[in-house]
C-alpha cells in the first residue's frame, strides 16, 4: 500500500477536501434511518445505488452524496474546485469501506503444521492435543517484543485495506497472561495510531484455558476478571471483551462471569459461540452482546429471540472453508427469520488466514446462499452495527467518516464473483487516500 501517491498527492488539499466523481455505481447503503437498527430481512438487500455518483469529503468526513451532475452544479464545489483533490471513478464501483468486525491479527507465525496435519485428517481437538492449535501461537507472542507485534499488525492492516477494509476489529488472545495480553493490546493501539483506518480493540483473554491452568480453569477466569479486564479498562486499551464459549474452551457459566466483570468495568461484550457445539443463548443475551460470532449450531428458539434483538450474528465462512468443513452456518435461516447478520474474515493463523473481505463475501454467496447485495450490506453497515459504530461507519452518508473503497469493476456483483482476485484499487480511510495498484 502506498499512501497518497501520484497526481492525487500533488493536488492534495491539506484540509482533506476530496471530490470523487463519475462513479459508475455508487453503493451508499444509506437508509437515512439510523435509529432503525441493523439491517434484517429484505432490508439487507437495500444498497442505495446512485449511478454516475459523486461524494464530497471534508476533513475526514462525508459532506454530500449524490450525482456528479448535481455535485458539479453545487455553488460551494464550483467556488472551491481548484482546492479539491478530485478522483475520477468513471466505470468503477465505490462502496463503503468494509467493516471487518472479527479478526485475530496479533500473532507471530503462520501455523503450517496445523495446516498440513488437518489435510492429513487430524481433527481440531487432535491438533490441539498434539500441541498445535491456539496454544502453539502462545509462546511466540509471549516472547515477542511489542514492536515486533506492532509491525506485523501494521502490515496486516495495510493488506486488509488493499482488499477494501477501512475499519477492523482486532482481538488480543494469543498471549493469555496478564502481561502478554496487555502487550498485545498496546501493540494494537500503537499500530492503530499509524494506520489511517479505524481499529477497534477487543480483549480476548478468554480465548482458551492456557496449559498452566488446565483442570483449574476457574483460577484463570479469576485472572481474566480481576486483573486483565480491570487493567485493560483502566487504560482504555479495549472497547470490547470477547470469550470463546464452546466445548474445549470456556463454559457458559464462566462466560457469564467474564461478561459481568466486563460490564462492571464499562466494556461491551461479544462472544465466539456455537462453532463446535450448541450453547443456550438466553443467559448470555442478558449482557446485551454486540455480536454472537460463528453460530454454526443454534436452536430455533434462540433464532426467534435474536430476531427481536440488535445483537448481530457475525458469520465467518473463511473458517469453515479453511477447516475444509462440508457445512457452513445457515445464513438463510437467520436472514429469513429477521436476525441481523454480518460477515467478517476471522483473520487468524489457525483457522482463517485471510485478509480478504471479498473472498469472505464470495464464500457467503456460494456456500451460504446469500445474494451479492446481502453480502455487501453484511460486510459494511451490519459490521458497523456489530461494533456499535453505525453512527460513524458502514454507509456513505453525510456526517459519517470518509471511509470508501473503489473497485475496478463495473457492477458490484463482480466483487464476490471474481473470487480470490484483488479488484480493490483504492481505499479512502478517514479521508486519507491509499492506492493499491
Ligand atoms: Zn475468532
Amino acid at each position: 500500500m502506498t499512501l497518497m501517491p501520484g497526481p492525487a498527492t500533488r493536488n492534495a488539499s491539506p484540509r482533506g477536501w476530496l471530490l470523487i466523481t463519475n462513479i459508475g455505481q455508487l453503493l451508499t447503503l444509506g437508509s437515512g434511518r439510523l435509529d432503525a437498527g441493523p439491517r434484517r430481512g429484505d432490508d439487507l438487500k437495500e444498497l442505495g445505488i446512485v449511478s454516475d455518483g459523486a461524494v464530497l469529503c471534508v476533513g475526514g468526513k462525508i459532506v454530500s452524496v449524490g450525482t456528479t451532475k448535481d455535485a458539479l452544479r453545487d455553488s460551494w464545489i464550483r467556488k472551491h474546485r481548484k482546492e479539491l483533490t478530485e478522483i475520477d471513478c468513471a466505470g468503477k464501483v465505490v462502496i463503503p469501506g468494509f467493516v471487518d468486525s472479527h479478526t485475530h491479527p496479533v500473532f507471530v507465525s503462520p501455523r503450517l503444521v496445523d495446516f498440513e496435519k488437518r489435510i492429513e485428517g487430524a481433527s481440531y481437538e487432535q491438533i490441539a492435543d498434539a500441541g498445535g492449535g491456539i496454544r502453539s501461537s502462545l509462546e511466540a507472542v509471549r516472547n515477542a517484543t511489542k514492536t515486533t507485534l506492532e509491525r506485523k499488525l501494521l502490515d496486516v492492516l495495510q493488506d486488509m485495506a488493499a482488499y477494501g477494509a477501512t475499519t477492523v476489529e482486532a482481538k488480543s488472545g494469543y498471549g493469555l497472561t496478564v502481561e502478554s495480553e496487555l502487550k498485545s493490546l498496546e501493540a494494537i493501539r500503537k499500530a492503530a495510531s499509524t494506520w489511517p483506518g479505524t481499529v477497534v480493540p477487543t480483549l480476548l483473554g478468554a480465548h482458551v484455558v492456557p496449559k498452566e491452568f488446565q483442570g483449574c480453569s476457574q483460577k484463570y477466569v479469576e485472572i481474566v476478571c480481576k486483573e486483565m479486564i480491570p487493567r485493560a479498562a483502566r487504560r482504555s486499551l479495549a472497547r470490547f471483551v470477547d470469550v470463546f464459549c464452546d466445548k474445549g474452551a470456556f463454559t457458559p457459566e464462566e462466560t457469564e462471569q467474564i461478561f459481568a466483570a466486563a460490564r462492571g468495568h464499562g466494556l461491551s461484550v461479544r462472544v465466539h459461540v456455537g462453532q463446535l457445539s450448541e450453547t443456550a443463548l438466553g443467559p448470555l443475551l442478558r449482557f446485551d452482546p454486540a455480536s454472537f460470532d460463528h453460530m454454526d449450531h443454534v436452536n430455533d428458539n434462540d433464532v426467534r429471540q435474536l430476531a427481536k434483538r440488535n445483537t448481530v450474528v457475525t458469520l465467518v465462512p473463511g473458517a469453515n472453508y479453511f477447516l475444509g468443513l462440508k457445512t457452513y452456518p445457515d445464513a438463510r435461516r437467520f436472514i429469513d427469520a429477521g436476525v441481523p447478520v454480518a460477515l467478517a474474515t476471522d483473520y487468524n493463523p489457525g483457522t482463517s488466514p485471510t485478509v480478504s473481505m471479498p473472498m469472505t463475501m464470495s464464500l457467503a454467496c456460494t456456500q451460504m446462499k446469500m445474494s451479492p447485495a446481502e453480502a455487501i450490506a453484511a460486510a459494511t453497515i451490519n459490521g458497523a452495527w456489530a461494533l456499535h459504530m453505525a453512527d460513524r461507519k458502514g454507509s456513505i452518508e453525510p456526517g459519517k467518516d470518509a471511509d470508501l473503497a473503489v473497485f475496478d469493476v463495473e457492477d458490484y456483483r463482480e466483487i464476490p464473483y471474481w473470487f480470490g482476485a484483488k479488484r480493490c484499487e483504492m481505499t479512502i480511510l478517514n479521508g486519507v487516500i491509499a492506492s493499491h495498484h
